[in-house]
């Protein structure tokens, strides 16, 4: 090696970054986009990813709201993310560096006993829900996703980043938690209450079991016109027409067979439980920060089935497939582009849907 390589590799070595840019938590409704160290890895299982496309969630939102007082000052927000394997663990052994992921908003220890079931949202071994909640996020260049293996999933070949991305959070919460906990049938009426990007995916994968009608309701006439393109039959906004009077005149009287309720505030989860028709299911989305009333006085005769739940992701499998396949089209969820110095942006028109019309915002490194 000659003098002038040697140089070379020092003067490489030396521009590893050991600081990188992400959007902080800086308590209620304050977000930052700062220089933070990058991050290094802690347990053997960990990777390092550098994240190519990030995204906002309803969540996020949430979170800036003060809903989920876990989340502390300081704390890298965003748990969606497509990006490429920088560095791995001693312990990683399916994933090696330069591999392009789906890094899943659930991390999966794969051993302990929720895990077994694939219920990986529960996992009690330091998964669940912790990235951009307990743990740094995916809204920064780098992310650590630890049980890198079993919470990352292999980026096929035909399918583009932007579709990828939906599968981190959106498209499994509103297909699991709604329609799969909901139990949607051939032949039911289902109502989804809030036509945000996770009420659209419980739309758009509701269809696949052929309900006879799938009702949106939401305040804004802008989400409501989406719900119509992701396959809403029937659209009422409720903030100028009584919904349950419109759904009991379309259901003889009865209410909906499932009403899912896909926006976290109390009303909401009021109100879909109005809607459901005797032996009729309630399945909650909505990530909540406030008790809500359960008007068990007008429901405990009904056998009405109300379920909840955080996302385990475990679907992804089937949703990439039925993606690959041309059944499901996710690529309608991308309404705004940015790159990542835009960060603060790119919140304030996800957190503007009513005037910007965003659904997904898709934040890229460059
Ligand atoms: P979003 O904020 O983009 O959409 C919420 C929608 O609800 C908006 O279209 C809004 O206009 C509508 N809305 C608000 N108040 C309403 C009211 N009173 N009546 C009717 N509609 C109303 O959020 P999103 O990204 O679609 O997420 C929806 C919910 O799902 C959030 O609570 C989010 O935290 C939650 N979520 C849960 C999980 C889970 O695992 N359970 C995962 C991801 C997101
Ligand atoms: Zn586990």
């Amino acid at each position: 090696m000659t003098n002038s390589t040697i140089l070379v590799a020092e003067t490489r070595a030396e521009a590893t970054p050991t600081t990188m840019w992400a959007m902080q938590y800086g308590g209620p409704h304050i977000t930052k986009w700062a220089q933070v160290p990058m991050p290094v890895i802690h347990d053997d299982t960990d990777a390092i990813v550098r994240v190519d496309m990030t995204t906002i969630c309803g969540s996020d939102l949430h979170i800036l709201k003060g809903d989920v007082p876990e989340v502390t000052n300081g704390r890298i927000l965003g748990h969606e993310a497509v990006g490429t394997v920088q560095k791995i663990g001693k312990g990683v052994s399916t994933l090696k560096v330069g591999d392009r992921v789906i890094v899943s908003c659930i991390t999966s220890c794969a051993t302990c006993v929720y895990c077994r079931q694939a219920r990986y949202g529960q996992c009690i071994n330091g998964g669940g829900w912790i990235l951009g909640h307990l743990i740094d996020g995916t809204q920064a260049q780098y992310v650590r996703v630890p049980f890198a293996d079993t919470s990352t999933t292999a980026v096929p070949q035909g399918i583009s980043d932007e579709e990828l991305l939906m599968l981190s959070d959106i498209v499994p919460t509103g297909y699991e938690i709604g329609v799969l906990n909901g139990q949607v049938k051939p032949g039911d009426v289902v109502a989804v209450v809030g036509a945000g990007p996770v009420g659209l995916s419980a739309i758009m994968t509701a269809r696949l079991f052929s309900p006879r009608a799938i009702v949106a309701i939401d305040l804004d006439d802008g989400r409501l016109a989406q719900a119509k393109k992701f396959g809403a039959d029937v659209t009422i906004n409720n903030s100028t027409v009584e919904p349950l009077a419109a759904i009991m005149a379309m259901t003889d009287n009865l209410g909906v067979d499932v009403a899912i309720e896909a926006v976290g505030v109390p009303a909401t989860f009021e109100l879909a439980t109005t809607l459901v028709r005797p032996c009729g299911r309630v399945a909650n989305i909505g990530v909540h920060g406030a008790p809500v009333t359960l008007h068990m006085e007008k429901l405990w005769g009904h056998d009405v089935t109300i379920t909840m739940g955080l996302v385990d992701t475990s679907s992804t499998p089937t949703l990439l497939a039925l993606i690959a396949a041309d059944r499901l089209d996710v690529s309608q969820f991308a309404t705004h582009h940015f790159t990542m110095d835009k960060f603060e942006e790119a919140y304030r028109v996800f957190g503007d849907a009513a005037n910007s019309g965003a659904l997904k915002v898709i934040v890229t490194s460059k």
